[in-house]
């Protein structure tokens, strides 16, 4: 078998310049982002204060001790409310039970990924700071009512695939 001199080296650079010449397979983050999973478990919970009676099932449940609960009982009405409601988000692991456990539907994941802090103290989150509002989008994770209302996960594998379609 005769061998070239260089043909090895020929066709590695035609796999490079080939690769070079191709749609990249990632996305510019941050300025281009994809839809994340509707049942995303973000790095936050959304707390309904109406729905919330201070019950304490969702502290009962966390394994990470990372929920705090005070109630206190209003004479007025009757009934007990919520004094204090504070999470650790330093030792949430974003596991859900505590969404899970929740029978009155009051607390939900929140769909938000990007709460890097520079303080420790900063990670813990206070009832106001839990509060649901425009600002804080839920996450579909254990309600299915509300997954079915959000946009669809972009697949970056569809992303390529479309963008090679057009090569
Ligand atoms: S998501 Fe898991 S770790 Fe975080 S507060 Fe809820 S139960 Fe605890
Ligand atoms: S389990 Fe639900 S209703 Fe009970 S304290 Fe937690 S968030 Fe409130």
């Amino acid at each position: 078998m005769k061998l070239h001199f260089g043909n090895g080296l020929l066709k590695g650079m035609l796999v490079t310049i080939k690769q070079n010449l191709r749609h990249p397979t990632v996305t510019q983050y941050p300025e281009q982002r994809l839809n994340t999973s509707r049942r995303i478990r973000g790095q936050e919970l959304v707390w309904n204060k109406t729905r919330c009676t201070g019950c304490a099932t969702c502290a009962k449940a966390c394994h990470q001790g990372a929920i705090q609960i005070v109630t206190a009982t209003n004479t007025e009405n009757n009934k007990y409310e919520v004094e204090t409601y504070r999470v650790d988000t330093g030792y949430c692991i974003q596991c859900g039970i505590c969404v899970e456990a929740c029978p009155y539907d009051a607390l939900f994941m929140g769909a938000r990924y990007e709460k890097a802090k520079y303080r420790r103290a900063e990670l813990v989150e206070n009832k106001e700071q839990m509060a649901d509002s425009l600002d804080r989008p839920v996450s579909g994770y254990f309600h299915p009512e509300r997954a079915e209302k959000l946009p669809v996960q972009t697949l970056l594998v569809e992303k390529i695939n479309e963008d090679r379609s057009k090569e």
